[in-house]
Formats: structure tokens, sequence, C-alpha cells
């Protein structure tokens, strides 16, 4: 390290840290819009080198007993453990996480996501017998993970963790917004002294090595992380290869808030849910639904609520909303706060302006509209940035037609007084994960989405044997 900036040169390739030979790429703190960091990209031979290696590594990893691959697993749980105040600190340096936050779910979820992998390898089945079958589960084998920056740390354990266990090896590339935690990461891989060409780290623009690495003809499956049109694309590439694909990709998450519901307490946890991470969250509830008739309590609730989410300093222990994490993010954001307004949609709180005394930084005013059309784009389209749009209902049937009404299904939340009648909305709604009146994130549960927010699942059993296929011998 020089001073506050972070240069990185190398990549992590068969457990060697190796010059890397393509581009030099800044990483910029968008706290300060100040140069964070310098990367370098990945050449192609580059790429050929970390796929080699990690097939190289697989003849050896696949037959390495499952207890001690999960013991690395924790040993790489343990690493992040002791240097998690540092983690924090370049999270929030590469993307502005908030440090109270980068303790949470930034470092302390996914640490708690490889330790949950204890609970998974007891439960996991490699063999079991269908009449006259032997049916065993064998790693794909090499595996292309390509995460984005919202969650750098948790997305990539989201993949390595039960990739591991399953007993495959890993060509890493992560975003290049935000890729200097990943450093420290693989830093405490090699310190969790797996075995070299295990886990590989390259760098790179998604069309560049990204495509490269998908179309790689020594990669067997590809678990990407990211935005709907690049899984679209990495889809049709994995397609035209006939090669598995996971794609956890946006969402629209609903917020319904069924009538007899405690409803400052569903307005108050929804509020804090949209601007968490300053809405730059998958599975963020950004449409929050309330019955027409309780429409305007909820504007004075949003009002009061969020307050608490006044962007800052994300290395100020008190705040909770930093910056979005680019220019063309705020950008992008601004545009559709913008576009709302043209649109006539209702601004309860927010708008384009900057957040007072923040004249510089990527900072975007936590921004509600109320009543919005279900047509509008701010109703259907994910924004990515820390903007909610409350929808009126009139009868429960509308509130579900209205939840359903999305292209994505990814996660979603049903509040009510009674916890078997919102069970029975959450059944029926079309997405992969829903809260019952705010039910606690569950790292052995499978996340994953319906419609276009994805294929697959992550977490859990679920999460592990998507790693796996499946063999059949006859007796
Ligand atoms: P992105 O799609 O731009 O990039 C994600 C990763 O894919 C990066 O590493 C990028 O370099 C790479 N990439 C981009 N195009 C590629 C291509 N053609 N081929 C191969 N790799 C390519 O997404 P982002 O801006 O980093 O992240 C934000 C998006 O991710 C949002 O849409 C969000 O909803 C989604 N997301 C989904 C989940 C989930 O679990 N469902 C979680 C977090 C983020």
């Amino acid at each position: 390290m020089k001073g506050n900036m972070i240069s990185w040169k190398d990549l992590y390739i068969g457990g060697q840290w190796v010059r890397a030979s393509g581009a030099e790429i800044a990483v910029v703190n968008p706290a300060t819009e100040e140069p964070a960091g310098v990367v370098v990209s990945s050449s192609a031979k580059d790429l050929d080198d970390a796929v080699a290696a990690a097939r190289r590594a697989f003849d050896g990893w696949r037959t390495v007993p499952v207890e001690r691959r999960l013991a690395h697993i924790l040993a790489i749980a343990e690493g992040m453990r002791e240097r998690q105040d540092e983690l924090v600190r370049l999270i929030a340096t590469e993307m502005g996480a908030p440090v109270r936050l980068g303790r949470g779910v930034h470092t302390g979820l996914p640490i708690s996501v490889l330790e949950s992998h204890r609970t998974i390898a007891d439960s996991l089945r490699f063999s079991t017998e269908v009449g006259n079958s032997l049916v065993v589960r064998e790693p794909r084998g090499v595996v292309a993970a390509i995460t984005p920056w919202n969650f750098p740390l948790h997305q990539i354990i989201a993949k390595l963790a039960p990739a591991l266990l399953a007993g495959c090896t890993v060509v890493l590339k992560p975003s290049l917004e935000a890729p200097l935690s990943t450093y420290a990461l693989c830093q405490i891989i090699e310190q969790a002294g797996l075995p070299d060409g295990v886990v590989n780290l390259v760098i790179g623009r998604g069309a560049e090595s990204g495509e490269a690495l998908v179309r790689h003809p020594g990669v067997d499956m590809v678990s990407f992380t990211g935005s709907t049109d690049a899984g679209r694309r990495i889809g049709s590439l994995a397609a035209d290869l006939v090669r598995p694909v996971t794609l956890e990709l946006g969402g629209k998450s609903a917020n319904v808030i069924l009538e007899d519901a405690d409803l400052p307490v569903a307005v108050k946890v929804g509020v804090a849910n949209a601007f968490m991470n300053a809405g730059q969250t998958c599975s963020a509830w950004t449409r929050m639904l309330v019955p027409r008739s309780r429409l305007d309590v909820t504007r004075e609730l949003i009002a009061k609520y969020a307050v608490a989410n006044e962007p800052g300093d994300p290395m100020d222990p008190a705040t909770r909303m930093g910056p979005v994490v680019s220019a063309r993010q705020r950008e992008s954001v601004l545009r559709y706060i913008d576009g709302a307004v043209s649109d006539g949609c209702e601004l309860l709180i927010g708008g384009v302006d900057r957040p007072h005394g923040l004249d510089r930084g990527f900072y975007v005013r936590p921004t509600v509209f109320v009543d919005v059309p279900p047509d509008s784009r701010i109703a259907r389209e994910e924004v990515f940035g820390p903007v909610l749009a409350v929808l009126g209902y009139e009868t429960e049937e509308e509130a579900l037609e209205l939840a359903n009404d999305s292209s994505y299904g990814l996660a979603g939340a049903v509040w009510a007084k009674d916890r078997e009648r919102a069970l029975d909305f959450a059944r029926e709604m079309e997405t992969g994960q829903v809260d019952v009146n705010g039910g606690r994130f569950n790292p052995l549960a499978p996340f994953g989405g319906y419609k276009r927010s994805g294929i697959g699942r992550e977490f859990g059993t679920f999460g592990v044997e998507e790693y796996l296929q499946v063999k059949s011998i006859q007796l």
C-alpha cells in the first residue's frame, strides 16, 4: 500500500501472485471522486493460465474428502474475521458502503455464509441408492465465477463456498468497480492453505475478460451475478456451448402491506430495506404496496423514517447511507428520478439535488414517490439507487396482481396481523424469496429468481447442488 492508494497489479494464479499484463484501470472512491487504487487487467494469456491452473488443481481437489474441503472454507471465514476491519474499510473505499453496514452485511454475512457450510456438509449426500442404481453427485469442474460490485465479498463467497464444498475449482472475475477487497480476500485464501490453483483471480472488463472466460474451452460451468442485460448475453454464450450456467440477476421486489398489518413497523422496515446500501441491492423492496385508504398515514411515516438515511461519509460510524458506486450510476439514478417527476409522479421526499453539505462524491438523496401509477418506469424498472415507489391498492386481489405484475421475481415481503394470512399471500407471490412480517435472512435457505431475475439458486444445500452433476450407476 502506498499512502491511501492501493496498487495491486498482480493476479492470483496457481497459488502465485503474478504480474498482470493488460491495461491499467483506476478504481475511484465514490465518496471523494478521487482515485483509490489501480488494478491491471488480465491478458488473454493470463486467462489461459488461470483456467489451466484451475484445471490442473481440479483432479486433486475433487478427491479431497469433504471434511477437509470444509476445513479450508472455515479457515477462509477465520481469515476474514481476523482482517474484518480492513475489509470493511476497503469496501467503503471502493464502493462507498458505510462502515456500519460493512461490519454486518458486507463482511459479517459472508463469514456466516462460509460457516453455514458446516451444516450444509452434514446434510449433503454425495451418493444415494435408488432401486438397483447408485446415484452419485460429482463436481462439475472448473467454474468461472463472475460477480458484481454491490456486495463485493458477499457475492463472491456465495459462489466460492458452495463451489469449493462441491469439489469444483474456481476462476474468479470480480467487478472492476470494486476489486480491492477481492485482492485482500485472495490473500486470505492463500493464507488458508488451499492447494495451488483451486482459486484463481483474474481482472478485467465484462465484455472482454468476462466473455472470454465464459467462452473459454477449459471452463465447465459459469456462475454469474449481475445485471439482467449481461446475464442474457452470458446465458446465450453458454447456451451456444451447452455449458451449465447460473444467473443471479436484477429485481423489482414488492413489499406488500396488507390492511391489518402493523403499518408503522412495516413502513419503517420497508424504508430501511429500500435504502440499504444506497438502494444498490438486487433484492431491495423497491415497490411498497399499501391500501389506498392508508396512503396518507404512509406518507407521514415515510417522511419520519427516511430521515435516518440522510447520506454521509461512509467512513463515519454514524452514517447509514453512503454514495452510489460511480458517476455513471449516479447519472442513471438521477435520470430515473427526473423521468418520474416529468411523468407527473408525486415526489414525497428527495429529488435530483445534491444532499445538503455534500458538494462532491456520487451522493443521491433518498427519494420516495407516492401513489405511483403501476405502468410508470419507476414502478417497473430496476433503478439500483435509493429510490422507493409507493403504490396504492383497493383490494387484496389487486395487491397480489400488482405484486406479480413484474418481469422480475427475486424477493419480496408481506405484512399482516395474522401470520397465516400473510403466509397464504406469500405462497401466491411469483418470486424466489418472501419475508413474512420481517422474517430474517437465512443463509441456509435458497436464494434466486423467478422470471427474469435468474436461473438457479445460491445458499444452503440448493446452492451447493448447482455445482454438482448427477451420475446413475446401475448395479
Ligand atoms: P453487471 O452485469 O454490469 O456486471 C456484473 C459482472 O459481470 C461484472 O464482473 C462485469 O464485469 C461482468 N460482465 C458484464 N458484462 C459481461 C459480459 N457480457 N460477459 C461476461 N461478464 C460480464 O452488473 P453490476 O453493475 O456489476 O451489478 C448490478 C446488477 O447486478 C444489478 O442489476 C443487480 O440487480 C444485479 N445483482 C443481482 C444479484 C442477485 O443475486 N440476483 C445480486 C447483486 C446484484
